[in-house]
Order: C-alpha cells, then structure tokens, then sequence
C-alpha cells in the first residue's frame, strides 16, 4: 500500500530498523550520511537500494529540511554506488514520492537499476 507522506516520520519502519541494526541487509555502501544495499524483490539485474541516515519520510521533507551536508552527501553517495556497482553503460534512478508516487516504504530511499538497457518512460 503507498504511505500517507503528510504523517510523521515512523521510526518503526523497516529502513530505520535496517539502520539501527535491528534487521539484516545486503550492504553494499555505507558512510556517515548513507547506506546502500540490495532491494530485497529486485526487478532489474542490478537493484540497489541507496537512504539518508537521517530521518526522513520522502524526497519532499528531505529536500525542504535536509542540511547542505546531508543533501550533498546523500547525492554523491547515490553517484558513488552506482559507479562501485561497474555501471558504466548507465543506470536507472527512480524515487518514489507519497501516495501517488506509490511509495510502500515511509524512509526516504533512491533505487539504482541497471543491468540492462530500460525502455523509455514509465508504465503502471
Ligand atoms: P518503494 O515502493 O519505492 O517504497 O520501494 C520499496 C522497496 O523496498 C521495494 O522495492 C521493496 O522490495 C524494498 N524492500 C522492502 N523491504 C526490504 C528489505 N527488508 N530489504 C531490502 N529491500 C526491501
């Protein structure tokens, strides 16, 4: 089911129990301001999973609230998986936003797919 954005942060969620250590994950990066692991389902040959350590819901409250440390250090890291991932050829970025974004989980996270080459634009 996709989240209700405009709810606060639930520190339950699942990427906050991966953070505190509570849940396992396959890490693949992680630094003062990220963490990096595989998508549990993925649905590319490569689908990686890349979130802020701070907590925020969405692409929304992490951009109007975020420090510049945090939005610079989340970007670079996104950019930093995806070339430690070998993707030379390219990739595919997706964030899904809120309620008609259909995002399922309440942390912020950026998919990386690659693998192959996507077709153009999005489908239901
Ligand atoms: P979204 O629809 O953008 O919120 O995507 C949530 C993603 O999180 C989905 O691709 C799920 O497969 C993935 N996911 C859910 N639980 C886990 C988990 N425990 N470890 C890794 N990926 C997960």
């Amino acid at each position: 089911m996709p989240i209700d954005s405009s709810l606060p942060y639930d520190d339950q969620n699942i990427f906050a129990r991966i953070l505190r250590g509570e849940i396992p994950c396959n890490k693949v990066f992680e630094d003062e301001w990220s963490l990096a692991f595989h998508d549990i389902r993925p649905q590319a040959p490569v689908h990686v999973l890349v979130i802020p350590k701070g907590a925020y819901v969405g692409w929304d409250d992490f951009t109007n609230t975020a420090n510049d440390a945090e939005l610079a250090g989340f970007t670079r890291a996104v950019g930093l998986v995806a070339r430690e991932l070998g993707l030379s050829s390219g990739y595919r970025l997706m964030v899904n936003m809120g309620h008609d974004g259909h995002q399922e989980v309440p942390h912020l996270h950026v998919h990386i797919f690659g693998g192959r080459q996507f077709r153009l634009m999005i489908a239901d």
